[in-house]
């Protein structure tokens, strides 16, 4: 069996790459190596992946899905007997439609693609993180991202209302609902979401659209101790009736990392504090909606729960003030970071990271930590930065000491990265025995040979 000839005897020659071919490009935005598979098939339609998943299915091959190729978790990585499906020829915006507010896309489109599209109709998709140039919309629901502003809209899988997916077999389900509610039986999509390519692929997808905000407020905030960090939240939520978009908390070693040469960010507050937040509320009011944010911060500093903030004048400081909470390249410079995205309630956050970074102390020794993330959310970025010759011993030790502590509140060792092959060996921490039973006895049903993005999650 020639796996290349036979896939473009179904698809035609420049669908398919040979492995060689396949090996000139990138294994991603985040990643020094190169791809490698048996082929990779780039279909235009449903019918043309269906093709190549029966095919495949019939000869017992191997398939992984690719969309943009940002994940962190190594969800895409395939092996030279595997064979990439990359969905890079199926990027139509099909429809957009302003009454319903939903958007019918293909699999390939970029978020940003998306997001600007929409925007001329006044409406907004709301999903955001920052690969948002690269990631596709087919990998955001199969991986159900997370970002920025899920404290007002929810992760990817609240923003899809309908799926097209073809299962291993080739079997197309076009569930493509643009209904927001349907109640007739399973919401087989959900099964979908978030599956990491395990359960089917993901061809066309009907997703929701919002309102486009107007007004934007935003604050940078120092406090002086944690509890005034969680009392800020609800503050914040509480006065700002509906309009908070976003909660970013950073703690002092990120803080001053990214507002510090080589940094070229400047520090918005003083560098003194434990503890800072970014906040910010988007409404449709322009004189209201900043009277608004503006006394509900004035009620925050003279009750004590803050005590420094700089607060937006203009889109350019709002601008400025994301700019440092994305700079998270920052943490690349003097070693090499091992980034973590967990969850956890918010009562234990100060707890576990203060255990945390004595703990790190005792396994690693010297070692630089940043703590930072969408707090509202209850999910913190962790960064432990170490040198580069200590990687791979010290890897599974810092694992180890980040995991190990969640499965006392049941947190979970991903917020929103997704398991892959990374953190395959820790799912039982956030996952019980019958809860991986119940996964382990889905992926049979619907993928009885093990065919779809073979190892991972499981
Ligand atoms: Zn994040």
């Amino acid at each position: 069996m020639n796996i290349v000839e036979s896939l473009r005897a179904i698809l035609g020659e420049t669908a398919v790459l040979d492995a060689a071919d396949t090996a000139t490009r990138s294994a991603g935005v985040w990643r020094p190596d190169n791809l490698q598979a048996a082929a990779l098939v780039r279909p235009a339609t449903t019918e043309e992946v269906a093709q190549v998943l029966r095919w495949c299915h019939a000869n017992k091959v191997g398939v992984v899905t690719h969309g943009g190729l940002t994940g962190l978790v190594h969800g895409g990585d395939a092996t030279p007997d595997q064979v990439i499906v990359s969905l890079e020829r199926m990027r139509a915006i099909e429809e957009i439609n302003p009454t319903q507010r939903t958007a019918t896309v293909q699999a390939g489109v970029t978020l940003q693609a998306l997001q600007e599209a929409v925007e001329e109709h006044h409406l907004m998709f709301p999903l955001d993180l920052g690969a948002r140039g690269t990631a596709t919309l087919g990998g955001n629901a199969a991986t159900n991202a997370g970002g920025n502003r899920v404290i007002r809209y929810g992760m990817m899988r609240d923003m899809v209302l309908g799926l097209e997916v073809v299962l291993a077999d080739g079997t197309i389900v076009s569930s493509l609902n643009h209904l927001i509610k349907n109640n007739a039986g399973y919401d087989l999509k959900q099964m979908f979401i978030g599956s990491e390519g395990t359960l089917g692929v993901i061809t066309r997808l009907v997703l929701r659209l919002r309102e486009q905000p107007v007004t934007r407020n935003m604050a940078f905030v120092g406090l002086d101790n944690f509890d005034h960090v969680a009392g800020f939240l609800r503050h914040m939520d509480r006065s700002l009736g509906g309009t908070l978009s976003a909660f970013e908390a950073m703690w002092h070693d990120f803080y001053c990392l990214v507002t510090s040469p080589p940094a070229r960010g400047k520090p918005p507050i003083a560098q003194d504090y434990p503890f800072y937040v970014l906040v910010e509320s988007q409404g449709a009011d322009r004189e209201l909606d900043t009277q608004r944010f503006n006394s509900a911060m004035e009620t925050a500093y003279e009750s004590g729960l803050i005590v420094d903030a700089a607060i937006s004048q203009s889109e350019t400081d709002c601008h400025h003030f994301w700019e440092l909470r994305d700079d998270v390249e920052q943490a690349m410079h003097g070693g090499i970071p091992v980034i973590f995205d967990i969850s956890l309630p918010i009562a234990e956050m100060d707890d576990y990271t203060a255990n945390l970074g004595a703990s790190l102390k005792a396994a690693i020794g010297e070692h630089r930590l940043f703590i930072f993330g969408h707090l509202g959310d209850g999910n913190l970025h962790i960064c432990v930065q170490i040198q580069p010759a200590d990687y791979l011993r010290l890897r599974p030790v810092i694992e180890q000491q980040v995991y190990a502590p969640l499965a006392a509140f049941q947190g979970s060792v991903s917020a929103e990265h997704g398991i892959g092959l990374e953190k395959k060996p820790y799912l039982h921490i956030s996952r019980s025995e019958v809860e991986v039973a119940l996964m382990r006895k889905l992926k049979t049903a619907l993928d009885p040979q093990g065919l779809l993005n073979p190892g991972k999650i499981l």
